[in-house]
């Protein structure tokens, strides 16, 4: 089982053609109300390629956290440890323009009252997926008493606490996050400092190039991701950590889990959309490759 300790955010998508300058109002073209937040997406995307998901998250006492809850169940995740807050669920304002440039306001909302205490009982599992988007004292908790292989997706790139990361076995930033870790362009440089952390290895996802594994025993592979006719990278990295933790639990080596990571994420940006693509997708893609 994967258990994924993380947000969930309700994505309003407004597209305008103009973002409003202060005191202006502009009428938007086109809005998208969607499940989001990197806790949810993970675990949905691995919920997807048939793992046994259980998501640890809050939401709030309204109708997007009813509504995110039977979405969960209808993508067979055990929400039992789903804990609900009296307060208002986590909100994402993305405003995007004509030229695909945003802003983005976020209502942390429930996410910010997940505590430690909603972790007990729920900390089992095989392999434990968790991200930065909830308050970093429940990241360090749920890594430090998880029994198995822990992965932290340090997204966004937000990391106060850096002592986190000696709880985690593997670390999966992309670019802008692993420089914000490391403080360096150096990338060997910044590898090693990481290294001297974490349990057992580095991944730094590199988009369409894909991604590079650096490991305690001095291993550095460039794994290259599949070609493809590129639709939405959003969520890109969202569906690369979900289905590393699949093919981790699936009992698959790193390097192996890293190609699949990349197949899978690749297939997910030739269409609309941050979460992952069922299975039967996946196997036609795979077939076809
Ligand atoms: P994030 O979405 O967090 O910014 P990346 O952009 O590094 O992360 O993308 C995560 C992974 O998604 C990459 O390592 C790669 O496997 C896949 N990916 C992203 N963009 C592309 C692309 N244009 N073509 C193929 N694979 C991609």
């Amino acid at each position: 089982m994967i258990t994924v300790v993380g947000s969930y955010n309700v994505d309003i998508i407004l597209k305008v053609n103009k973002i409003p300058e202060i005191g202006e109002t502009v009428i938007a073209d086109e809005v998208y109300i969607n499940h989001g937040g990197k806790g949810s997406n993970q675990a949905v995307s691995a919920a997807r390629l048939g793992s046994n998901v259980r998501l640890i998250a809050a939401v709030g006492s309204d109708t997007y956290g009813y509504n995110a809850i039977s979405f969960w169940k209808s993508e067979k995740i055990d929400t039992s440890y789903v804990t609900t807050k009296n307060v208002s669920t986590g909100t994402a304002y993305i405003f995007v323009d004509k030229n695909g440039r945003n802003i983005i306001v976020v209502n942390r909302g429930a996410n910010y009252y997940l505590s430690e205490e909603d972790l007990d009982k729920g900390l089992s599992g095989d392999i434990l997926l968790t991200q930065l988007e909830i308050r970093e004292e429940v990241v360090k908790k749920a890594l430090r008493e998880f029994n198995g292989i822990k992965i932290l997706n340090p997204a966004p790139a937000i990391l106060k606490d850096t002592d986190i990361l000696s709880f985690a076995d593997i670390i999966t930033p992309n670019e802008i996050e692993f420089k914000e870790l490391v403080s360096t362009d150096d990338i060997e440089y910044g590898l090693h400092m990481l290294l001297k952390k974490v349990k057992k290895a580095v991944i730094i996802t590199l988009g369409d190039r894909g991604a590079l594994l650096a490991t305690k025993s001095g291993k550095r592979v460039l794994i290259p991701a599949p070609k493809v006719n590129v639709i939405d990278e959003t969520g890109a990295g969202d569906v690369f950590n979900a289905a590393l933790a699949v093919y981790l639990e699936r009992g698959y080596n790193i390097e192996s889990a890293v190609e699949y990571a990349n197949k899978i994420a690749a297939l997910s940006v030739t269409k609309m959309g941050a979460l992952g693509p069922k299975l039967e997708e996946v196997n036609k893609f795979l077939e076809e490759l």
